[in-house]
């Protein structure tokens, strides 16, 4: 399909949660060298997509942007907690490990204990461009470790010992078989739409591929 000439070529258009095995979950998300107005109105919506879905944090690739960006507010509520944005997010210094049961909303209906570093140290960007570093525990550490592994196109169920896996795997295929219904009948983007759509979004925000970490 041709571009309207007349189409703003920074335009994100509507977002959306995406489940697994959509590619944005899959695939390496790349830093960002712009801040637009289209980012933030994305931004926004994805608290909106958050709050409805009653999660605590959220990755940019979870709704189809290919983008080191994500979103946290502990309280699940937009009438509680604190509304945090990380961009180009960076951990260090891993101590400690707790397990804890987690979640995701690329996972419905998935709930597995997962093992992590209990603290970390996140350095990272606010949307006005200021440098922040937290050092982490508890919960907080665990959702921010978590929506890092979705930057770098992991997910929990990539961090289960090997009887949860095989347990995961079953929900896994499942979720699969649906999805590649949904594209057989057209009601999805194949993969190639997809990742042409996640590579013209990175060519609009992100640093050419060679000047990239
Ligand atoms: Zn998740």
């Amino acid at each position: 399909m041709d571009i309207p000439a007349n189409a703003d070529p920074a335009a994100i258009g509507p977002i959306e949660l995406v489940e697994y095995p959509h590619p944005a979950l899959l695939r390496r998300t790349s830093p960002l060298v712009r801040v637009d107005d289209a980012l933030c109105d994305a931004v926004e919506r994805m608290f909106e997509i958050m709050y409805e879905s009653v999660g605590v944090g959220l990755a940019a690739n979870q709704v189809g942007l290919p983008y080191r960006l994500f979103i946290v507010n502990t309280e699940a509520s937009p009438d509680a907690g604190e509304e945090m944005v990380f961009i180009n997010p960076v951990l260090s210094r891993p101590r400690g490990n707790a397990v804890q049961e987690e979640g995701c909303l690329s996972l419905p209906g998935l709930r597995m204990d997962v093992r992590r570093p209990e603290k970390v140290i996140l350095d990272a960007w606010t949307m006005e461009g200021e440098q922040v570093r937290l050092d982490l525990e508890g919960f907080l550490s665990r959702v921010v470790q978590h929506e890092c592994d979705h930057l770098d196109g992991r997910l929990f169920t990539d961090r289960l010992p090997d009887a949860a896996a095989i347990e995961a795997r079953r929900s896994l295929d499942t979720m699969r078989e649906l999805f590649l219904g949904k594209q057989s009948r057209g009601e999805l983007p194949s993969d190639a739409e997809i990742h042409a759509r996640l590579t013209r979004l990175e060519a609009e925000r992100c640093a050419p591929v060679a000047e990239r970490r």
